[in-house]
């Protein structure tokens, strides 16, 4: 089978001291499943140097498209690996809506990433209003359309569907909805990605200690991206548990 996926993604949240101890409790642990960290930009160097040596993976929340060049206030992916990280988190729907990324976009940040040798997390997922028209499906299918470089495979991205209107709100779809969504997109790699059967499709949006079994056992969820539970070590390695 797919080994699972808990990446935490911290958004902006935390302090240096916050991330440093956030890391410290987590970096002994080793259970079943692969964990990922991915704190914001200033704090990256700071946590990979604490979870050095231990079975932490270190990872970002965005990329620019080019590997370098005239564009104040951004990060390359070079820059990245450069860091230690191995996985960047791209087109979440916060950037989506934030900053205007459109699926273009996210493609070409990907395909940055996976020439810096990064794996790229790609984030689809519906709104509310979206789901309520049950067009929930075809959205997420153009998303992965459209955000999926060429080149993309089994070994260097991830997909992770997040519902929007699940992120941050407590709310999250029932395991039959989950699971309908997650055999859409496997069916969607399969027939358009190289080793599309093997590549992970994590689920996010509300994610807890107390979900996290039921959510994970579902048919073809590989894990999970993390929000809010994740800045909490205890909470996180509870998800990891259930995972
Ligand atoms: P929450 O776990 O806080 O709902 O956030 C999910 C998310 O957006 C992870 O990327």
């Amino acid at each position: 089978g797919i080994r699972p996926l808990v990446a935490g993604n911290w958004k902006m949240n935390g302090s240096l001291a916050m991330a440093s101890a956030l890391v410290g409790a987590l970096k002994g642990r080793q259970g079943n499943v692969d964990l990922l960290v991915c704190p914001p930009f200033p704090y990256l160097a700071a946590v990979g140097a604490a979870l050095a040596g231990s079975k932490l993976a270190l990872g970002a929340q965005d990329c620019h498209a080019d590997a370098s060049g005239a564009h104040t206030g951004d990060v390359a992916a070079p820059m990245l690996a450069d860091l230690g990280c191995s996985y960047v988190i791209l087109g979440h729907s916060e950037r989506r809506t934030d900053h205007g990324e459109t699926s273009g976009m996210v493609a070409a940040k990907a395909q940055a990433a996976l020439a810096a040798g990064l794996t790229a997390i790609i984030c689809v997922g519906e709104t509310e209003a979206q789901r309520n028209a049950g067009e929930e499906l075809k959205i997420v299918e153009k998303q992965i359309v459209e955000s999926v470089p060429s080149g993309a495979n089994a070994g260097n991205t991830v997909i992770a569907y997040e519902p929007v209107w699940a992120i941050g709100t407590g709310k999250t779809p029932t395991a039959a909805d989950v699971e309908a969504m997650h055999r859409h997109i496997r069916a969607l790699l399969k027939s358009r990605v190289t080793g599309g059967a093997g590549m992970r499709i994590l689920y996010g949006g509300s994610v807890k200690p107390s979900n996290a079994a039921e959510l994970m056992a579902v048919a073809e969820v590989n894990g999970a991206l993390v929000g809010g539970a994740s800045l909490k070590a205890e909470d996180f390695w509870g998800i990891a548990e259930g995972a």
